[in-house]
């Protein structure tokens, strides 16, 4: 009988052969031998149990300090993150701070101020695009309340010029027409000074008789000139090509600007308005431009400064002088959106000159340049048919008189729905098109003809400054051209020949 190793030595050990045979000790010896092997096995399975729970928690610590790397990796990302995002937020907590409840609570606090951020710059900016709409719808307004009386004050002038006139009466007219057309190009200014801070001006093109241009320029000042004994001369180069392109308005805006100022601070002396030839090419013409005068001078150290919003070189001038020291600004800013700069020479006391360079476009128009050969009367519209469609009275009879001269037969719609009409019953050859009417537009007076009549040709009559959005939806609405009130009979004539080839 085999007992437990332990129990088998100590029986070698202790007991004699004898003592081991009888069967009460065998008995005994077989419970105690069970007694130790259940004692192993108990201790064995306490072992293992052990071995294994010493195990899982070194488990569980690995996986506990890795997890707390990654929380501390986050949360320095999350607070860098924070920092870039606002640069206070390291006075909310410190570098050591590792409480993310507290981090979290910021964040929330955050999201909330982004939140109602966004909430005020939307408001904001619904308030920005009502002011805008306001403003522009405030301008279009303006423009054109302002713009009709001064269109039938110069149409007036216009149709006063085809009378027989003394010389005297003549003289009085011109004056009165270049100062109505001083008045229109200053509300012009003020109208689209806006316009000309956000550099929103388009350029228009148009021919420019440079030569006949600046003598214009010198009868609007003459007046004044001669008030102060000033005498105003042109200097012309004479290969200057007789017709440029460009925009007559703002050219209009800058030499008028400079020689007004030129005779203004200049007594009993000599203004020169001189004009060179720069460069010429088949496409681009340059000219130099330089307004010069003998009068006060401005002193070197403000030579800059005029150019300035609201600046003038000395105080006591302005109460002599008046202005409002926005010309020069005006005049520089309307360069630069050309490509141009302008420059000043000037000593106290002996005279200042104010000189630029600015490229034109050859003109290929060759209606302009028969008009001025033969004058207005080459002006001829015998036997075409003009459709007016215009509202305001006196528009009508200015337009309507205009046409008569040249000889157009003429047949009037005072809006677009009579205008439709008149389409559909008449043969018309070109249509004249206020866009402001009452009881149908002359955007949706287009439509309607376009719907029937895709050859015709429609220019609009505006009586807005800005010309150009209005041109562009004008064409893209089916019409062919654009004119501005109140008109030139020139530029009236020119697009009417152009549309109907006469
Ligand atoms: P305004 O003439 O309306 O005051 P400008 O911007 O045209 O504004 O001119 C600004 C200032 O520049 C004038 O007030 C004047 O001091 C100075 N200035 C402009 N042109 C001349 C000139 N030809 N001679 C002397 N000073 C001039």
């Amino acid at each position: 009988m085999a007992y437990h190793p332990i129990l088998e030595k100590q029986i070698e050990k202790f007991l004699s052969p004898e003592t081991l045979s009888s069967e009460p000790v065998q008995a005994l010896l077989q419970n105690i031998s069970k007694s130790y092997t259940s004692f192993d096995r108990d201790r064995k399975i306490t072992e293992h149990a052990f071995e294994v729970s010493e195990q899982e928690y070194q488990r569980a610590t690995k996986d506990l300090q890795e997890q707390n790397n990654i929380r501390q990796q986050s949360i320095s990302k999350l607070k860098e993150a924070i920092r870039s995002l606002d640069p206070n937020a390291p006075q909310e907590f410190s570098d050591e701070d590792d409480d993310l409840i507290h981090i979290i609570s910021f964040l929330e606090k955050q999201i909330l101020n982004t939140k109602q951020l966004e909430k005020d710059l939307i408001n904001a900016k619904e308030y920005a695009e009502k002011a805008a709409l306001a403003k522009s719808e405030f301008l279009s307004v303006m423009s054109h309340e302002i713009r009709t009386p001064l269109n039938a004050i110069i149409g007036t002038i216009m149709l006063l010029q085809y009378q027989d006139l003394l010389p005297d009466q003549k003289e009085l007219l011109n004056v009165m027409e270049i100062s109505s057309e001083n008045l229109l190009s200053l509300i012009n200014d003020v109208l689209d000074f806006s316009k000309l801070e956000e550099g929103k001006i388009i350029f228009a093109e148009r021919n420019i008789n440079i030569l006949h241009f600046l003598k214009n320029i010198k009868m609007a000042n003459r007046v004044k000139a001669e008030e102060k004994g000033n005498l105003i001369k042109i200097i012309f180069d004479d290969d200057i090509p007789e017709f440029v392109v460009g925009d007559d308005v703002r050219l209009g805006q800058i030499l008028n600007n400079l020689v007004s100022n030129a005779v203004k601070f200049t007594k009993d002396g000599t203004i020169i308005i001189r004009v060179e030839l720069k460069k010429s090419t088949k496409a681009d013409v340059a000219l130099y431009f330089a307004i010069e005068d003998t009068g006060i001078g401005i002193p070197k150290e403000k030579q800059s400064l005029i150019f300035e919003r609201f600046t003038q070189a000395n105080n006591n001038i302005t109460r002599e002088f008046g202005g409002s020291g926005l010309g020069l600004t005006i005049i520089k800013r309307l360069l630069q959106l050309q490509e141009s700069e302008i420059y000043i020479e000037s000593e106290l006391g002996v005279g200042s000159k104010f000189f630029f360079t600015l490229h034109f476009k050859r003109s290929t128009t060759e209606i302009r340049e028969e008009a001025k050969q033969h004058g207005d009367l080459k002006f001829n519209l015998a036997g075409k048919t003009i459709l007016l469609v215009e509202d305001v009275e006196f528009n009508v009879m200015i337009a309507q008189r205009m046409l008569k001269n040249w000889h157009a037969e003429v047949v009037l719609a005072e809006n677009g729905e009579v205008a439709v009409e008149k389409v559909k019953n008449n043969t018309i050859d070109l249509i004249l098109m206020d866009i402001q009417m009452p009881i149908m537009d002359g955007y949706t007076a287009t439509k309607k003809i376009r719907e029937f009549n895709h050859s015709i040709p429609i220019i609009a009559l505006t009586a807005s400054v800005i010309t150009t959005d209005i041109e562009a939806k004008a064409i893209q609405l089916g019409m062919n051209g654009c004119v501005s009130k109140p008109f030139n009979p020139n530029d009236l004539y020119a697009i009417i020949a152009e549309k109907i080839s006469v």
